[in-house]
């Protein structure tokens, strides 16, 4: 039964990244306004998630850490929009806890105190009293320590790391309005003020030179403000490929070597998509210096019908039904932010 759980929970649980990935969005499915990330190299030592939310009562503990538990009720439409709750399956901390020492301490805002819950690679303790602040703080140790042939695969810490990094920016990011931190090894990476503002939380994780660089992208198929708010507008826009494209991107000469400062969201849900990031890179045209790439923050909103997000479930990959379209309202949308800025 322990090696059938510790196998499931490969499926679900592959590195630090996706622990920490699972934990922010209970966090945010929990409405906490700040969620602070902090990580022991990279990661594979320890992981530690706390937030603001409504908690977990003390006789709730004990379900919180169960197979398929979960205290939400959605289908998997409520995925596809990435709206409503983002976790539906009641797994991730069953398989966390299988694979880990993992505690999880909550005290919802009106209880006078909080209780705590440890689960010691799939033995489940008792709960026991704990002092702590309104929320819920989640702790993993040794992520893998039971599952030596799991653990092997693990990167070097700079690399579990990055992908940590990337995790939380991306959340850090689509969540504008709640704040955000990441600490490694003691030491702040980031943190956002969750004052609702895009760029300044782009300030935040990316610095003063590429926030001031930053230009606005704001797209919808009735054109430049018109119709937005009109009933034709309206009627044509629900049948549109593409709602809206908005968000941030740079100037073309503020560049990095790597693709990685594209972030792209479908219906607020980070996701990959060649589609989206080859669009950005069309529009600059021929104006990024060879091997040299923009940093963007694009939210495109497309009917939930037409995006497929469950290529893999656990992968951030979407395919689009009306890729063509979806292609032609991102470049359209870039292109059109850049030449207002003159280039
Ligand atoms: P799911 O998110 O799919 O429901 P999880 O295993 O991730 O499954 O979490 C199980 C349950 O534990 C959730 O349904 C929720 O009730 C509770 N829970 C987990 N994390 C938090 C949190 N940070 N704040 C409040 N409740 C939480
Ligand atoms: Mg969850």
């Amino acid at each position: 039964e322990r090696t059938v759980q510790r196998i499931a929970a490969g499926e679900v649980v592959e590195r630090p990244a996706s622990v920490v990935k699972e934990l922010i969005e209970n966090s945010l499915d929990a409405g906490a306004s700040r969620v602070a990330v902090s990580v022991e190299a990279g990661g594979t030592e320890g992981i530690r998630v706390r937030d603001d939310g409504v908690g977990i009562p003390a006789d709730q503990l004990e379900a919180a850490v169960a197979e398929h538990a979960t205290s939400k009720i959605g289908d998997i439409e409520d995925l596809d929009r990435g709206v409503a709750t983002l976790g539906f399956r009641g797994e991730a901390l069953y398989t966390v806890g299988a694979v880990s020492r993992l505690t999880v301490r909550s005290r919802p805002p009106d209880a006078d105190a909080g209780a705590e819950i440890t689960v010691d690679g799939g033995n489940v303790g008792d709960v026991r009293p704990a002092g702590c602040p309104e929320g819920t703080t989640v702790e993993v140790e040794d992520l893998f320590y039971n599952t030596p042939a799991r653990e092997k695969f693990l990167k070097r810490t700079a690399t579990e790391f990055d992908r940590v990094n990337a995790v939380v920016t991306g959340y850090a990011l689509a969540n504008p309005g709640v704040a955000v931190s990441l600490e490694h090894d003691g030491r702040e990476t980031f943190a956002t003020e969750g004052n609702g503002d895009l760029r300044s939380a782009v300030l935040a994780v990316y610095g003063r030179e590429v926030a001031e660089s930053m230009i606005d992208v704001e797209w919808t198929p009735a054109g430049d403000g018109a119709g937005a708010d009109g009933a034709a507008g309206d009627s044509a826009e629900a049948d549109a490929p593409v709602g809206r494209v908005a968000g941030l991107v740079s100037h073309p000469e503020t560049t990095r070597s790597t693709r990685d400062y594209l972030s792209t969201y479908v219906n607020g849900r980070y996701v990959t998509a060649s589609a989206l990031r080859e669009a950005t890179l069309n529009a600059y045209g021929g104006q990024l210096a060879p091997d040299r790439y923009p940093f963007a923050v694009l939210f495109v909103e497309v009917p939930s019908g037409d995006v497929d997000v469950n290529v893999h479930p656990r992968k951030l990959e979407v395919r689009f039904d009306e890729e063509s379209a979806v292609r032609s309202a991102v470049e359209t949308a870039v292109e059109d932010a850049l030449l207002d800025h003159g280039l």
